[in-house]
């Protein structure tokens, strides 16, 4: 496989994800979120194109099996500002669907554009959400604003496509109370997890809020557990911020999960894929 291939999160235990195969239309993202887990990839700021893209996509659906699950995107955001005049992304959804596969798109951008072949897809859109316009300037400097993205799942949902909102990550002293983004999406799936920090992200992290570097310190490197290359929080510290997510949820009568958490949830999969007929 060359450019969809077997999702493969760091071989994860905590991972909880169906089998599924991961898709990047695009190398690199121009987004620039401070948490972004994505930016031990070379020149990652620096968005790239990939060669003979839509030859090679061609070759890899011919490989896998039929209604596979193929993720788009875990390692860049499918619609970075350029999609608009590139429609790279449009593309590959154009060949997908000549093939029976089933598709998961994960975004910050504006995917109504795709609405059309979307809805002929077997889909679901997971649109990441994280805070409100003040601190997303900071948090996510070039993605498009929380209430475009928040228009963008109702849109969605008007369509008839199953919706996922992505609460992730949870960052302490931060966001900590976005609960109320589930109340103005309403998605049909929550998922979230909690910050996890590497030197990078935890360097951008404090030169942005530099209140945040001795209670980091404390909680992350002092007392949470290192898990692979990340520091997590401490588990009870987790739970206690999954626990406010999970009661919004069950007050809403919302299915959710947890993201490479180590704590357990109800809904059919972690990643919202349940919802693709
Ligand atoms: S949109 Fe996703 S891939 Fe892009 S910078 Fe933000 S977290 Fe990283």
């Amino acid at each position: 496989m060359d450019v969809i291939r077997p999702f493969d999160p760091w071989k994860s235990k905590l991972c909880t994800c169906p089998q599924k195969y991961s898709f990047n239309p695009y190398t690199g993202c121009q987004y620039n979120c401070l948490y972004c887990y994505s930016t031990y990839i070379p020149n990652f700021k620096n968005l790239r194109i990939k060669k003979n893209l839509f030859k090679r996509v061609v070759k890899d659906l011919e490989k896998i099996p039929k209604n596979a699950l193929i993720s788009m995107s875990n390692s860049s955001d499918p619609y970075p500002i350029v999609e608009k005049k590139y429609g790279i992304t449009r593309k590959c959804l154009e060949i997908f669907k000549e093939y029976d596969i089933r598709l998961l798109v994960v975004t910050k951008g504006d995917v109504t554009r795709d609405i059309d072949l979307l809805s002929n897809l077997k889909s679901a859109v997971s649109i990441t959400i994280t805070c409100d316009t003040k601190i997303a300037k900071i948090l996510e400097p070039n993605a498009p604003e929380p209430s475009i993205r928040i228009e963008v799942i109702k849109k969605l949902k008007d369509a008839g496509i199953p919706t996922i909102l992505r609460l992730d990550p949870i960052i302490p002293f931060v966001n900590e109370n976005a609960l109320w983004i589930i109340e103005k999406c309403e998605p049909d799936h929550v998922v979230t997890s909690t910050l996890k920090l590497r030197w990078d992200s935890f360097k951008r992290i404090i030169s942005a809020f530099p209140f945040l570097e001795k209670k980091y310190r404390e909680l992350y490197i002092k007392n949470g557990e290192k898990i692979q290359n990340y520091f997590y929080l401490p588990k009870n510290y987790r739970t206690k911020l999954l626990s406010k997510v999970k009661e919004k949820c069950e007050e809403l009568g919302l299915s959710y999960a947890f993201c490479r958490e180590g704590v357990n949830f109800k809904a059919k999969s972690c990643d919202g894929s349940h919802l693709i007929n």
